[in-house]
């Protein structure tokens, strides 16, 4: 039921941003009141009996979602931002892209070690930008709960890439 609202309403948007991708554009749930607040309701009932004491989400998509489910959890919202935009001392981890590296930084007093972090972000493609956070969030002592995403595109296969918490990888539409 979710699954299928979420499926008519993000936006096949083609050769965005290259030539050749298929970009799933979740811009038009916004706009449906209902179905976000469904969606948050969705993406925490998932989480039921997951040990969580943070949401960190992933910008900026990862914004959207991730500041309300932490609320319904009643959990603190950590940002994961790309390299240059937090203001105070980060700690940083890069990771490669189809072309060039990637970097993506955290405050350093955003997580306290021990703490079981859920990492939030809108979709799952290859798996890349989770497996940085991931390693983000351990550099802090703290440790992955588990991965919660509206959209998992599961023919890239970016589960794979996330093996050891196969069984907390959580997402409401998949292609
Ligand atoms: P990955 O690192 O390949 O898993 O890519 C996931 C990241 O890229 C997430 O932060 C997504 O927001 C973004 N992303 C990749 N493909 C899409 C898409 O089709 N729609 C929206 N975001 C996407």
């Amino acid at each position: 039921m979710i699954e299928s609202k979420i499926k008519s309403t993000v936006r096949d948007v083609l050769d965005f941003p290259k030539q050749g991708i298929v970009f799933k554009d979740i811009t038009p749930i916004l706009k449906d009141p209902v179905l976000c607040q469904e969606i948050t309701a969705a993406l925490a009932g998932q989480l039921k009996g997951l040990d969580i004491d943070v949401v960190a989400g992933i910008e900026s998509r990862g914004f959207l979602f991730g500041p309300v489910l932490a609320q319904l959890l009643n959990v603190p919202f950590v940002p994961i931002r790309k390299a240059g935009k937090l203001p105070y001392k980060t700690v940083q981890q890069s990771y490669d892209l189809e072309y060039g590296t990637a970097t993506i930084e955290v405050h350093e007093d955003a997580l306290l070690k021990g703490q079981r972090v859920l990492i939030h972000d809108d979709l799952l493609a290859t798996g890349g930008t989770v497996v940085a956070v991931s390693e983000l969030v351990k550099q802090l002592g703290a440790e992955v709960a588990g991965y919660s995403f509206i959209i998992a595109l599961e023919f890239l296969n970016g589960k794979a890439r996330l093996t050891p918490y196969s069984d907390k990888i959580f997402s409401l539409a998949a292609y």
